[in-house]
């Protein structure tokens, strides 16, 4: 094509785009890209306050962002939202929800305007058959997904939805379900699970927080080598696991989204760390990737 006749059908593009509804153009580009296979991720996210910090932790968040491929939608499974039911948000704009008190008024400004992601919302509640999930027409982004997501992908460009935690059951339940949700990967969904392992707020650490428990510090390495193991039967039945495991989990919201990513593992994918560490004695703020 000659260098005219291309600007020449460029701008028909241009002119013809314009006068395009702006959703049919969206799904117009989305459509033209093949979707790459995404990873799995589990982030330990410890303080709200790390929304607004710049330290190892949030490095290490930023440099994943950089790194994994472009998602066409994250969804995130955190600690933060648990629910009577199992509950996919179909928000098509998500408020972000300060939902914690007595920090700083710069926490409570902060705000990730992503946007929702409905279509990819009915696709995950279509893929879940062991259970009828049922939409959340409301739910914006709790803190387990924002104050992480805001160091991953900072431009809030992405489309973020959540799914609910059902506290009425048991880990095996969590496990089973979030198998189902494999297919979303091959759509170009980035998968986060957001908790933390080792989660004892009644055994913080105040002075110190570089501060270590014996009990923490082994059960975050049991978890490590029964990820590394794939004994994933082991984290299902974590209540097995002796003392260290129920000083590490006095309530299970915090680990149950770490069992969502270990159940995304297929045979043929590894898990790698991307971030180890005991915070405030008795928070683990470990993170890994299943790829
Ligand atoms: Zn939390």
């Amino acid at each position: 094509m000659k260098r005219d006749e291309f600007i020449k059908t460029a701008l028909t593009g241009i002119i013809g785009t314009a006068m395009m509804d702006l959703n049919s153009f969206a799904s117009a580009i989305d459509d033209g890209k093949k979707a790459q296979r995404m990873p799995a991720l589990f982030i330990g996210h410890g303080s709200p306050m790390n929304a607004l910090a710049q330290n190892a932790f949030t490095q290490s968040l930023t440099k994943t962002g950089n790194e994994l491929p472009l998602p066409k939608a994250i969804l995130v499974v955190s600690a933060h939202w648990q629910t009577n039911g199992t509950f996919v948000a179909d928000t098509a704009k998500p408020k972000t929800i300060h939902d914690f008190g007595g920090f700083p008024r710069a926490l409570f400004e902060v705000q990730y305007p992503a946007p929702g992601a409905p279509e990819f919302a009915r696709q995950t509640k279509e893929l879940i058959k062991s259970v009828e999930v049922k939409f959340d027409h409301d739910m914006g982004f709790d803190h387990g997904a924002w104050t992480v997501l805001k160091h991953m992908y900072p431009q809030a460009n992405i489309p973020v939805y959540q799914l609910s935690l059902d506290y009425t059951q048991p880990a095996q339940y969590h496990y089973n379900l979030a198998m189902q949700l494999n297919a979303l990967r091959d759509k170009g969904v980035l998968i986060v699970g957001s908790g933390n392992i080792v989660h004892n707020l009644g055994m913080l650490n105040w002075n110190d927080p570089q501060a270590k428990f014996d009990w923490s510090v082994e059960f975050d390495t049991t978890v490590k080598n029964k990820l590394a193991a794939k004994d994933h039967q082991s984290l299902i039945h974590y209540e097995k696991l002796g003392q260290a495991a129920r000083l590490s989990i006095p309530t299970n919201e915090h680990y149950l989204p770490m069992l969502y990513i270990a159940a995304l593992q297929q045979k043929s994918e590894n898990i790698s760390y991307l971030y180890e560490g005991i915070e405030m004695g008795s928070i683990s703020m470990r993170c890994f990737k299943v790829a």
